[in-house]
């Protein structure tokens, strides 16, 4: 098969169990959310799909192989964070640069990846500037640049928007939908706002206590929520 599979993950954090036996198939391409209240989950299962963090029990596959042991650098996926994590004493430039210089990737290469993320984020203007010197919209775009210059099968992206002000995430919103039907990578988005989540997702995944309460198109959740936490998270009448 293609594409991301989690079959029965486990995550304890001591003797707390956070992720409760959770199995998900996400097609390449595919546009999924991640949803669900504060503290249900969701940043840890992204960190376990990145491979920043190691389930306690079952096993991650990309495109068929077991990556469950393999770390981070070598998944092929790119994690943008809420925090944005750039380095503040480096230029817009270095940052995007960052992590490809010692990499099989050629210096001219990454000077055309450069050109090109930054074009396509209409950051040219400000790629010498640090990131203390530019507006949190711009910040964040150079955030996805980062990302986007790796060429990642897969961009998992942890709340990304969620330090913008209304009207700056509405746009944003509208950029990454533009984003994703230009590059058609899979980008598991994880936000605990219902609307973006409806707005920009094929697919939404609910998560309650560490469990999928329900997986289906935006749809699918509004006309036939499986329950009644569901059918309030979402928005739907009940
Ligand atoms: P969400 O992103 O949905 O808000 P998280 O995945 O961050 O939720 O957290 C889920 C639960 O796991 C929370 O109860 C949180 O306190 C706990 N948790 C997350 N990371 C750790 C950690 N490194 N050590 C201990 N507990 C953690
Ligand atoms: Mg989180």
């Amino acid at each position: 098969m293609s594409g991301l599979e989690l079959r029965n993950i486990v995550k304890n954090f001591g003797a707390v169990e956070v992720i409760r036996d959770v199995s998900l198939a996400v097609n390449d391409g595919e546009f999924i959310a991640f949803v669900g209240p504060s503290g249900c989950g969701k940043s840890t299962l992204l960190r376990l799909i990145a491979g920043l963090d190691k389930p306690t029990g079952g096993s991650i596959a990309i495109d068929g192989a077991d990556v469950t042991a393999i770390g981070a650098a070598d998944r092929g996926l790119a994690m943008v964070f809420q925090s944005y994590a750039l380095y503040p004493h480096m230029s817009v430039r270095e940052n995007l640069a960052f992590g490809l210089e010692n990499t099989k990737v050629a210096k001219a290469e990454i000077e055309a990846r450069i050109t090109d993320a930054a074009r396509m984020l209409e950051i040219e203007p400000f790629l010498q500037r640090r990131p203390g010197q530019l507006s949190g919209g711009q910040r964040q775009r150079v955030a996805i640049g980062r990302a986007i210059v790796r060429r990642p099968d897969a961009f998992l992206l942890d709340e990304p928007l969620s330090n913008l002000d209304a009207e700056l995430r509405v746009s944003m919103r509208a950029e990454l939908a533009a984003l994703h039907a230009r590059l058609k990578a899979t980008m598991i988005y994880v936000t605990h706002d219902q609307v973006e989540a409806m707005t920009l997702a094929n697919r939404i995944v609910v998560l309650r206590g560490g469990r999928i309460e329900q997986v289906g198109t935006p749809l699918e959740l509004y006309n036939k929520p499986a329950n009644r936490f569901v059918a309030g998270f979402i928005g739907a009448p009940h």
